[in-house]
């Protein structure tokens, strides 16, 4: 028997006093957790704001525009023959209340919604499209001129093509939930980095995505009352899960703010703390760790009512929650945030495409200890294996391994490559690629952060593949050294790699950015260099660990979501 429930109480009993036709509250929208939780939040809240417009959009209107929009893609697709259930619907949306119809438009038609970034350049969406084999693209009226070009490429499943107009935020009809007919098809698929091979589908399914959102709304206490200011791409994992999807379930208010602009960011941030108030607080921001630094090298540079006033505003009792992830968080960062902030500790999670966030520091202060990123999530189970025998790492032992997962938040397959599939798990467990130590560590993990935040701490050490380096018969973690340099007062950024080596098999490199002071020469009259960095990081790594050779850049190249890709960086710096 399928499930009715009426979404939007009040417009029904606005509906009943109008006396409108019956026939006008059966809309309908697929009886799932994301549009369950839609139906509960107060029509009036405001979903999405576009920060710099100032226009804003209620949850009431964004539960009118996905019925729309939905029947309006489902029209289209039953003109080119059939339903929407388990197709790829790709999309070229900027951040915007825009993107969010459309997102769940596409969900609430059961099919899979892969978002395709407007940066990627033709040749790149090409592959994705072809590989995805997407039934429809859609573009917004910006980006339509971007889809027609990647069409004129040739591809090999034409999709079909539509250009969506800008929304309006129209109240909507009252919706009624309803069972799907079949188990559900529909889902998020979002394509890997591709540093090693071309870029895989990873499709993430409609539960698998419903888990990750309760995985995190129990861990972080998403809110109602919360206004998270989204500065992410929302191509990738973290800007789509957990600033979008995760605050929508749980009825937050997402202010989008991109391309990431500092001075606006810190302007936004001061906002409601200036002599002359304006906009609400931001009390949830995440990022990653680029944006910090790039937000605190900019401090210095603004007015000294603005410094006042932004302070204040990522201060603990406004600023509720600050995260950081998707790179090792260097401490340095995070102290300097917090001296910033005054107060306010950044919370590092651990996460990745296929298995959304994983691993994550807990709420309570304590529980964010630094260079770890916590405890598995809840919902989540991992362990670690070690990477040369594949034997089950005991909880007792500090020793490092494979974190491999399991749980309902795991994705289900690359899309169309079994193979990948396949080697990707070890008796269900999925192997990340990422190798960590746990230990317990004395003062945190008490309980305060949920039950969930309890025993053993992980500590990323990196990339089985790029990141553990081996030299002689020692091993050696990037991140570890990586840290290190990062804590000396010459060196703004670093990437640590690990080169071919006859005498060692491997030997240890890194690849800095120089502070202005380290790179214009000191009073020495030279410039900091290699036998300075060696001396300096004497004392606070074992000999082996110590980079044999340094190379100084402007800037190490990263991604939209800070990044390295070290395989490109070794070839285009060391050339080898
Ligand atoms: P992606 O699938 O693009 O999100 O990349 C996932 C990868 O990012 C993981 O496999 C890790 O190598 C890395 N990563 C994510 N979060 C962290 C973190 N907090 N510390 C270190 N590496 C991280």
């Amino acid at each position: 028997m399928s499930l009715l429930s009426v979404i939007s109480r009040s417009r029904v009993r606005a509906f009943q006093a109008r006396r409108m036709p019956f026939a006008r509250l059966l809309s309908t929208l697929p009886n799932t957790h994301i549009f369950r939780a839609l139906q509960n939040h107060d029509p009036d809240s405001l979903a999405v704001i576009h920060s710099v417009s100032e226009r804003s959009f209620t949850y009431g209107s964004l539960i009118g525009d996905v019925v729309r929009a939905r029947d309006d893609l489902e029209r289209k697709a039953a003109k080119a023959q059939g339903s929407l259930a388990g197709e790829r619907v790709a999309f070229l949306a900027e951040n915007s209340y825009d993107y969010v119809v459309t997102m769940l438009a596409i969900f609430a038609s059961d099919a899979i919604a892969l978002p395709l970034s407007p940066a990627f350049p033709t040749g790149e969406l090409k592959y994705i499209l072809d590989n995805s084999q997407a039934k429809m693209l859609l573009a917004t009226e910006k980006y339509a001129d971007k889809a027609m070009e990647v069409l004129r490429e040739g591809l090999e499943h034409e999709p079909i093509f539509n250009v969506r107009n800008k929304l309006q935020g129209t109240s909507g009809d009252s919706v009624v939930l309803k069972d799907l007919e079949q188990p559900s098809m529909g889902g998020m698929m979002l394509y890997t980095s591709g540093t090693t091979n071309r870029p895989k589908g990873v499709l993430i399914p409609q539960s698998a995505l419903a888990a990750q959102a309760s995985s995190l709304l129990e861990a972080w206490k998403y809110s109602p009352s919360d206004r998270l200011l989204h500065l992410l791409p929302l191509h990738h994992i973290h800007g789509v899960v957990n600033a979008i999807v995760a605050p929508i379930i749980a009825g937050s208010s997402i202010e989008f703010m991109y391309p990431f602009n500092p001075e606006q960011v810190w302007k936004r941030l001061g906002a409601p703390f200036l002599p002359t108030p304006s906009k609400s607080p931001i009390t949830f921001l995440t990022a990653v760790p680029t944006v910090y630094n790039r937000l605190m090298t900019t401090f210095p540079s603004l007015d000294p009512t603005l410094q006042k006033a932004s302070k204040e505003g990522i201060s603990p009792s406004n600023l509720r929650l600050n995260i950081s992830g998707s790179a090792a968080l260097p401490t340095p960062t995070k102290t300097k945030w917090t001296s910033l902030s005054k107060g306010n500790i950044l919370l590092e999670r651990f996460g990745m495409t296929e298995v959304g966030m994983a691993i994550s520091c807990g709420l309570d202060n304590a529980d964010r200890v630094d260079g770890s990123v916590g405890w598995p999530l809840p919902g989540v189970e991992a362990r670690l294996v070690d990477t040369e025998t594949g034997k089950v790492i005991p909880e007792t032992s500090s020793a490092e391994g494979e974190i491999q997962l399991r749980g309902d938040t795991i994705f289900s397959e690359y899309w169309g490559n079994e193979d990948a599939t396949r080697e990707a798990f070890v008796d269900g467990w999925f192997c990340t690629g990422d190798v960590a130590s746990r230990r317990v560590v004395e003062g945190a993990g008490s309980g305060r952060s949920g039950e969930w935040a309890r025993g053993g701490m992980y500590f990323i050490q990196g990339r089985k593949s790029v990141d553990i380096i081996k030299t002689g018969a020692e091993k050696v973690s990037a991140l570890e050294v990586e840290r290190e340099l990062l804590s000396l007062p010459q060196v703004v950024e670093a990437a640590v790699v690990g080169l071919p080596s006859e005498q060692w098999g491997q030997k240890v490199a890194a690849v800095v950015v120089l502070s202005d002071d380290a790179a214009v020469s000191g009073k020495s009259g030279r410039s900091w260099g290699p036998m300075d960095m060696r001396r300096a990081l004497k004392n606070c790594l074992a000999s082996y660990k110590i980079p044999q050779e340094m190379k100084v850049l402007d800037a190490i190249p990263r991604n939209a979501m800070g990044k390295v890709n070290k395989k490109a960086l070794i070839k285009e710096v060391f050339d080898v």
